[in-house]
């Protein structure tokens, strides 16, 4: 039988998540190792617009199932479509994004088919045996954990966002689209959306954020917190914080950075007034661009910065402020083009 892995494919608006992306790079990656094939599956949207990106991250097949239930996502409609399909067409491996979806459907899916998950994965490799060996952090991060799936077929596994990183689009590749049909009844649905509402970027989970602003002690007061705040909202970048900054009831305990916190990996983290003490750091060190802002020279923070600013947040962040809105008030130059 040929060896396939699964990818399944996240979209907002229209748009592939790069969660996604990054997936289905490492699923090329593997099935190069592997000699498996890899399929992208699209649920409640066309391949309209998706089967160049998809194709060119390496998928070979493209399967797409447009039901109207599967428009949005619903736990119980994507869990029932997606398992009816890992059923019948029984690829080795289904890959997905340890995203708030990924994280909602994985263990939904392996309970339905009975079969086995490693969730959060930032390391998979194939054996010389030919088997998937899965490693990810384990006990804050103390430890990373090696596991390998026991059970034969359709084996899921998420992959942390942001870790792994895109591959090199190929152009010049070709997939197959190949159009899937499942039989999915509103009464399976047992939840009804009433409507989606955006949140600002500074509320959006910071696990979800690719843009983080994040504040210690070091912010020392309310009124220097509130310039983080505008500042934030000028970035459009997600507020977190070190353990400390709950402490101070400055952030509550759903943004707290690190081995009690979360852990994240956006593309740019600017810590202000972070000390950068381990149990912090191990929370954030896979940030792709960290920048950090702090009076004190020999702060471990700046041992892990891409950019270290010496200096004191009250003085930094307002300047900080009036730069990026005099920026935003500049026409946009390719405005009109
Ligand atoms: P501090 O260590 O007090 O650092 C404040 C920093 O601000 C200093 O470096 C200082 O130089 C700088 N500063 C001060 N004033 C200014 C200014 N005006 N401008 C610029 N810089 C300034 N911590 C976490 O964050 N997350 C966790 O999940 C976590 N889990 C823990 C689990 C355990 C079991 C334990 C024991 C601890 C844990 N901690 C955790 C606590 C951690 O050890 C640190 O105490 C905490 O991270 C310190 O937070 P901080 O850097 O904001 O504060």
């Amino acid at each position: 039988m040929e060896k396939n892995i699964w990818v399944l494919v996240e979209h907002r608006d229209e748009e592939i998540e790069e969660a996604s992306l990054e997936v289905l790079s490492e699923a090329r990656r593997l099935a190069n190792k592997a000699r498996a094939s890899v399929a992208a599956l699209v649920l409640g949207h066309s391949a309209e617009g998706f089967s160049d990106p998809l194709t060119q991250y390496g998928a070979d097949k493209i399967f797409v199932v447009e039901h109207d239930l599967l428009e949005t996502y619903t736990t119980d409609g994507f869990t029932t479509a997606v398992a009816t399909l890992l059923k019948d067409h029984q690829p080795e491996f289904l890959l997905l994004a340890a995203s708030v979806l990924g994280r909602d459907l994985a263990p939904r899916l392996a309970t339905r088919l009975r079969t086995s998950l490693v969730s959060d994965c930032t390391i998979l490799e194939i054996t010389a045996s030919g088997e998937m060996e899965l490693t990810r952090p384990s006990c804050g991060g103390r430890v990373y954990a090696t596991m390998a799936c026991q059970t034969k077929i359709s084996k899921i596994v998420t992959i942390r966002p942001g870790v792994l990183g895109l591959g090199k689009p190929r152009k010049g590749r070709s997939a197959e689209i190949v159009s899937l049909s499942v039989d999915l009844q509103p009464e399976v649905i047992r939840t009804a959306s009433r409507g989606i509402r955006k949140v600002d970027r500074e509320k959006l989970d910071i696990q979800e954020a690719e843009v983080i602003l994040a504040f210690g002690r070091g912010a020392e007061d309310e009124s220097t917190v509130e310039q983080l705040a505008d500042l934030a909202r000028l970035l459009e970048a997600s507020l977190g914080g070190s353990r400390a900054a709950v402490d101070e009831h400055w952030i509550t305990f759903d943004r707290q950075i690190g081995q009690t916190g979360k852990t994240v990996a956006p593309k740019v983290i600017l810590c202000c007034g972070i000390s950068g003490a381990q149990q912090f750091t191990m929370g954030m060190r896979d940030s792709k661009f960290i920048a950090a802002i702090n009076t004190d020279r020999r702060a471990p923070i700046f041992k892990v910065a891409d950019v270290s600013v010496l200096g004191d947040l009250k003085e930094i962040v307002p300047e900080l402020i009036n730069q990026f809105q005099s920026l935003s008030r500049q026409p946009d130059p390719s405005a009109g083009k």
